[in-house]
């Protein structure tokens, strides 16, 4: 049984737009508490600069935030909790995404979702969305004591559900940790591009997608590894 070994973070979930909306509501309540006129704009684009999708260590970020939104009443930790818990509320898991996954199993792949993080918050996201009875397992860097691009990773993803990686495909946003990941264990791969432009010189992805479902389709349909798309 081939596996799909599926990213997080801005693959099964749109993290990006979670982290707006909970950025849009945060500087619209620190606006309020602090007698200030609301400019959301400014503060919004900071606070997703700072977040730097998801990589900015979440202590620092924290920090930042204190010091940005005059918050130093507050406990770092307090405002720790509230912008992973935030971020969690603020999913809107697509649809297509569990559909695709079912699809997936009933013709015999199994996906399991390979992600870099802690444990308590990517198992939190994948409880909150639903996506946890919609996959096989998941690995998660922090459990697992290692992070994408280590191959290792995917190996252990296969030891999990007791199979091997043979037939297997990675699904990833990432370039360095999803694509560079899938090219170290040497499986072919689908890029998220999220309108972003592939810059890598020395690997690529087999294919390119827009969305998750997407990739998932096209995977199913084995398109063949030489026909890349263009641009990919
Ligand atoms: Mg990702």
């Amino acid at each position: 049984m081939p596996l799909l070994l599926l990213d997080l973070d801005n693959t099964l979930i749109d993290r990006a737009a979670a982290f707006r909306r909970w950025a849009v509501s945060f500087t619209a309540e620190c606006a309020i508490r602090n007698g200030a006129e609301p400019t959301p704009g400014a503060d919004v684009k900071w606070l997703i600069d700072a977040d730097r999708d998801g990589l900015e260590p979440r202590d620092r970020l924290a920090a930042s935030i204190q010091q940005r939104f005059g918050l130093e009443d507050r406990q770092q930790r307090e405002i720790l909790a509230e912008l992973r818990g935030g971020l969690v509320e603020n999913i809107e898991l697509d649809p297509e995404v569990p559909a695709a996954l079912d699809r997936a199993r009933a013709a015999g792949w199994i996906p399991v979702v390979v992600t870099n993080g802690t444990v308590a918050q990517q198992e939190r996201k994948l409880r909150h969305t639903g996506l946890a009875e919609h996959v096989a397992g998941w690995v998660i860097s922090e459990g697992a004591g290692i992070r994408k691009p280590d191959p290792l990773i995917f190996r252990l993803a296969a030891d999990q559900t007791g199979q091997s990686l043979a037939g297997a495909w990675v699904i990833g946003d990432s370039a360095e940790a999803d694509i560079g990941g899938a090219r170290n264990a040497g499986l072919p791969s689908v890029w998220l591009h999220r309108n972003r432009a592939w810059s890598h010189p020395d690997f690529a992805p087999t294919l390119t997608k827009d969305t998750c479902p997407q990739a998932i389709t096209a995977i199913m349909t084995h398109i063949p590894a030489h026909l890349t798309e263009p641009g990919a």
